[in-house]
């Protein structure tokens, strides 16, 4: 089964070209041979070592994705597969930038007691230095159209603002206070509404302190060992933040005590107050650029011309990693459905092409992609930074998460939503294209007559899946 599934999705890459004026295909022999080439053994083989333990999940960036780049690009070079990356090579680098607080330099002390990173503090974001009285703002938003206003009467210039929430930080550090929906978040941030980082920069506070919730007291070994790195993104593809973050922080039961000490309200009040403390600290924060790529190769077709257009083939390499704090003793997270599969069953195509005595009269690109599993970074960086006219590439065939379908009386609740026995979902053939829904049907069935569900074929699926992967 795992067999025919590559072959299928081979074969649906070497007929587009030829399919897009007949819109029906037949699959002749000599293609047939060529697709049946592709070894299960192999395959197995293959996602065996990709989705091995010392791989470490292959996240991005990872000494594992990594090696696997290395292991995909050593058998590309041998079948002599074009390098179609940077400058001749078969990678095609991003820079990760990552915002990480300095070790041993940052400090905080409330009153006269010293408070350490890690033990009692951590930094959400930002960086700079504070030594200022405090103000309690309860939920920290500014509403106008709601008349909410959580400085009401206060001035927080240069002071720092203590904030609660009784659940976790968010992005914007604290759930928005009752009565605000998200309908109610429209007009101008800073003018209309404002979430708490905004108002207590907008009014020129020096810092935040987010004292924790008992959950958050619960989970602090986990917080701590999460929190040192800010915020992360590809070079490139974001503009860094033009103004500075002023220090976010988050503390403790420990620190919280110490600050609403001797003082006439606490953290449960609802109207903001000033607290007769002094808070000094230092948050310093550096740039980490770490390195990552795509793998880019290309299998030149045979025709003087049509040799200019590719089908684009392509499959995310990464997956999530290792987690810490994951039940059991495997902390491990193989990858070998997402995305394993889908990595093999492109080396197999290109092997295939390298191995066949005729090409295609296309060329044939092969894209594998990293940070897919961070929100499609290679796939953003490619298209934005493509490494070939990416104007003639005339299809583009994304495999993900091939590994297994449901075995036939298999009831387990777990794998309802895997594919059938005999099943393959299909995405974006029919809802993007007048053709090549057409090809790929017309193929399967001249060929591996596999049950085609389109279910996710659909610009409305909820699950979005051709838009995620
Ligand atoms: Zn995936």
């Amino acid at each position: 089964m795992r067999k025919n599934l590559f072959a299928l999705v081979l074969t649906i890459s070497l007929l587009v070209p030829y399919a897009v004026l007949a819109q029906t295909v037949k699959v002749t022999p000599a293609e047939r041979r060529i697709a049946e080439t592709i070894k299960a053994d192999r395959l197995s083989n293959w996602l065996h070592f990709v989705a091995s333990d010392a791989m470490g999940g292959r996240d991005t960036p990872s000494q594992g994705l990594d090696i696997t780049a290395e292991f995909l690009k050593m058998k590309l070079s041998r079948w002599g597969l074009k390098p179609a990356g940077d400058n001749g090579t078969f990678f095609q680098n991003m820079n990760i930038i990552s915002d990480v607080i300095v070790p041993d330099e940052n400090t905080l002390r409330v009153g006269e007691t010293e408070y350490f990173l890690g033990n009692h503090f951590v930094r959400l974001n930002g960086q700079g230095t504070f030594n200022s009285p405090m103000v309690f703002a309860h939920h920290g938003w500014m509403h106008r159209a709601k008349n909410i206003d959580a400085y009401n009467g206060i001035d927080v210039r240069d002071k720092v603002v203590v904030l609660y929430d009784s659940g976790f930080p968010n992005q914007n550090l604290s759930r928005r206070p009752e009565g605000l929906s998200d309908a109610d978040i429209t007009g101008t941030r800073g003018t209309d509404w404002a979430d708490p980082i905004t108002y207590a920069t907008q009014k020129g506070a020096k810092g935040i302190i987010m004292v924790g919730s008992p959950q958050v007291e619960e989970r602090w070994a986990q917080i701590r060992g999460f929190a040192p790195r800010g915020s992360t993104y590809v070079d490139g593809l974001r503009e860094t933040p033009a103004s500075p973050v002023i220090p976010i922080l988050l503390v403790n039961r420990s620190v919280g005590d110490a600050i609403f000490q001797g003082s006439a309200g606490n953290k449960d009040s609802s109207s903001a107050f000033a607290i007769d403390r002094q808070v000094t600290g230092t948050i310093k924060s550096g740039k980490l650029s770490r390195r990552t790529q795509n793998v880019v190769a290309l299998w030149e077709g045979s025709d003087p011309v049509l040799k200019n257009e590719m089908v684009a083939v392509g499959a995310h390499y990464d997956h999530v990693g290792t987690n810490p704090n994951a039940p059991g003793d495997d902390k491990i997270y193989n990858g070998a459905d997402d995305d394993g599969s889908g990595t093999v069953a492109l080396l197999a195509m290109a092997e295939a092409l390298a191995v066949s005595k005729t090409r295609p009269k296309r060329s044939i690109l092969f894209v594998w992609h990293a940070g897919e599993e961070k929100g499609l970074w290679g796939a953003e960086y490619f298209n934005k930074f493509p490494t070939v006219n990416i104007k003639n590439v005339i299809a583009q065939l994304n495999i993900d998460m091939i590994g297994r379908s449901r075995p036939p009386g298999d009831a387990d609740p777990r794998n309802a939503e895997l594919s059938g026995p005999n099943e393959v979902y299909v995405i974006g053939s029919e809802m993007m294209s007048s053709t090549l829904g057409a090809v790929t049907r017309s193929t399967n069935s001249s060929f591996l007559n596999l049950d085609y569900n389109l279910k996710y074929d659909d610009p409305n699926d909820k699950n979005r899946f051709f838009f995620r992967s």
